[in-house]
C-alpha cells in the first residue's frame, strides 16, 4: 500500500469524493465529513412541486477526462450525453440564427473553420481575424506564469479582435467557460480552455450535459460507491479545526474529535482559509481569489416554446439557456433554465425584477413564449459559484502539497492549472491523493523495515 492507513477527507464535493475513492482504493480506511445534508457539493438538486430542479446548469466538455473516469467509477457515465460534434446554436433578438459548429474532418484547429467561416454573427472580416486570433492562441502557454499576468481581453485587442468580436464570439464562450468577462479573465485561464477545449483536439470541445439531475449524477451514485468502498459518511458534520496530534492529525468537528494519519481538506477557499492551520500552510494568499456569481433564471411553460436542447444567446450580455424538461421530470409544457454567468450584479437585484427582464428576454428570442402562459418560474443565485478567474490569481492557487506530509488540499481553486470547474474539481481530488502517497511511501517502508 501506498499512502496513510487512516484517512479524513473534509467536504463532500466533487474534490472531497475523488479523494475519498482515490485513497479506498488504495487501501486507506477513509470517512468523510461533510458540513451539508448531502454529497456533490456546488453540483445539487431541489425539489419543487414536479421539478427536480439543479440549483445552477452544468455542462463538460469532452475533454474533461477525469471528471469522466469518476463518473465511470460512479457507474454514471450514462447519466450524461455528449454531442456528436461540438454544436452551439446562437440566437438573439438582433440577429438571424447562427450557430458555432465544427467541422467533421481535418486536424485541429482546421476543424474549427468551417465554425468561424460559418458564423454569421460576425461580419466577414472579423472571422477572418477571429481564425488569425484562434491560430495564435494556440502559442500561449496556459502553465507560463507570463500569461496569467495579463488578461484575456488585452491579448484579444492585441490581436486585432473588434469589440463585436471579443463580445459575440470569444466573450460568449469566455463568461460560460471562465465566469468571468475577457476584460478581466486570466489569459492563462483563457488559453487552459480554449486550448485543451477547442483548438488542440478535434473532439475536445464537444459539449455534454447531464440527462439526469446533479444530485442523481453525483450525490445517490458517490454514496452507493462510497457503501461499495467501505468509505465511512458523516453528513451534516461539520469541521471546525485541524490540528496535530503525534504522528496523525485530529479534526475537531460541532460534536467530537476524530483522529486519523491524515487529511485532505476539500472544501472552498474561504473555508480553507479557517481550517487550515498556518503552520501546515503559512502562505494563504488564496484569499485574496474572490468570488463570481452565476445566477439561473428557471420558467416552466405550459407548452413547448423552442425545439433547441440548449443556445447561447447575444443580447445585451451573453448567456445560454436549456431544455430541462426530460431531466427534470416535469409532467407538461416545457422547463427552460437560463445560465446567466459573471452576474454579481444580479445577487442583489429583487427576484422579481429579475423575473419580469428575464421573461421578456425569452419571449424576444422564442417568439413561441408570448402565447405560452408561464406555468412556474424562480431564481436560483450563486454567489459564490467559482473564484474570480481573472489575471494573476495563478499565483494565488495553492498546490495539494502543505508544510505537514500529512495535510493535502483539494478544491477546484487550488492550483490544478484548470479554471474552477469539475474537471478541476477532480483532478484537485486526485493530486491530493498522489501527494499523500508520497509523503507517506517513506514512512509505511521505515514501519515495515521496523516490524
Ligand atoms: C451555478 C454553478 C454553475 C456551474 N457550472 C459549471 C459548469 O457548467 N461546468 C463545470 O465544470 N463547473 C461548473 N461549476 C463549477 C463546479 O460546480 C465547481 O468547480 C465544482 O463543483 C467544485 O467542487 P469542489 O469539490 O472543489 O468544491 P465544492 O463543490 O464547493 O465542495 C466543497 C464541500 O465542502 C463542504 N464544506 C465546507 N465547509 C465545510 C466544513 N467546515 N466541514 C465540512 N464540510 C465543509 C461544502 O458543504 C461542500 O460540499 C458551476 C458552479 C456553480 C455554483
Amino acid at each position: 500500500m501506498s499512502g496513510p492507513n487512516s484517512a479524513l477527507v473534509v467536504g463532500g464535493g466533487l474534490a472531497g469524493i475523488t479523494a475519498a475513492i482515490g485513497l479506498a482504493q488504495r487501501g486507506t480506511r477513509v470517512t468523510l465529513l461533510e458540513a451539508r445534508p448531502r454529497l456533490g457539493g456546488a453540483t445539487y438538486s431541489f425539489q419543487r412541486d414536479s421539478l427536480t430542479a439543479d440549483t445552477g446548469q452544468h455542462v463538460l466538455l469532452r475533454c474533461y477526462s477525469r471528471y469522466q473516469e469518476l463518473l465511470a467509477r460512479l457507474g454514471a457515465s450514462d447519466d450524461i450525453a455528449i454531442q456528436d460534434r461540438l454544436d452551439v446554436p446562437v440566437i438573439s433578438p438582433h440577429h438571424r440564427p447562427t450557430r458555432l459548429r465544427r467541422g467533421l474532418h481535418g486536424p485541429a484547429p482546421l476543424h474549427l473553420l468551417p465554425a468561424l467561416a460559418g458564423y454569421r454573427a460576425l461580419p466577414t472580416a472579423d472571422r477572418i481575424r477571429a481564425v488569425l486570433a484562434a491560430s495564435a492562441l494556440r502559442g500561449v502557454d496556459p502553465d507560463d506564469p507570463a500569461s496569467d499576468a495579463i488578461t484575456f481581453g488585452a491579448w484579444l485587442r492585441r490581436h486585432g479582435q473588434t469589440p463585436a468580436a471579443v463580445d459575440r464570439l470569444w466573450g460568449l464562450l469566455c463568461i460560460a467557460a471562465l465566469n468571468i468577462v475577457p476584460e478581466q479573465a486570466s489569459l492563462a485561464l483563457a488559453a487552459r480552455v480554449f486550448r485543451t477545449g477547442l483548438l488542440d483536439d478535434v473532439r475536445a470541445g464537444d459539449i455534454g450535459v447531464p440527462r439526469v439531475p446533479l444530485s442523481r449524477l453525483h450525490d445517490a451514485p458517490a454514496r452507493q460507491t462510497f457503501a461499495r468502498l467501505g468509505i465511512g459518511l458523516h453528513t451534516g458534520e461539520r469541521v471546525r479545526g485541524i490540528s496535530e496530534s503525534g504522528p496523525g492529525l485530529t479534526v475537531r468537528t460541532d460534536t467530537g474529535e476524530v483522529d486519523a494519519d491524515a487529511v485532505v481538506l476539500a472544501v472552498p477557499h474561504a473555508a480553507a482559509a479557517r481550517l487550515a492551520p498556518a503552520a501546515a500552510v503559512p502562505d494563504q494568499r488564496w484569499n485574496e481569489l474572490g468570488d463570481a456569481a452565476i445566477v439561473n433564471v428557471h420558467v416552466l411553460y405550459d407548452r413547448p416554446v423552442t425545439a433547441l436542447p440548449f443556445a447561447a444567446v447575444l443580447g445585451s450580455g451573453s448567456w445560454w439557456v436549456f431544455d430541462r424538461t426530460e431531466a427534470a421530470g416535469a409532467a407538461h409544457g416545457q422547463y427552460l433554465v437560463s445560465s446567466l454567468s459573471a452576474a454579481q450584479e444580479l445577487i442583489g437585484t429583487p427576484t422579481e425584477e429579475i423575473r419580469t427582464r428575464h421573461l421578456s428576454a425569452l419571449a424576444a428570442v422564442f417568439p413561441a413564449a408570448r402565447n405560452a402562459s408561464v406555468v412556474d418560474s424562480f431564481v436560483t443565485r450563486e454567489p459564490r459559484a467559482t473564484f474570480r478567474q481573472g489575471a494573476g490569481t495563478g499565483a494565488l492557487r495553492p498546490p495539494a502539497a502543505t508544510r505537514w506530509p500529512s495535510l493535502a488540499l483539494a478544491g477546484a481553486w487550488t492550483a490544478t492549472g484548470w479554471p474552477d470547474t469539475m474537471e478541476g474539481a477532480v483532478r484537485s481530488g486526485l493530486a491530493a491523493v498522489e501527494t499523500l502517497a508520497t509523503s507517506f511511501k517513506p514512512q509505511a517502508q521505515t514501519r515495515e523495515v521496523i516490524a
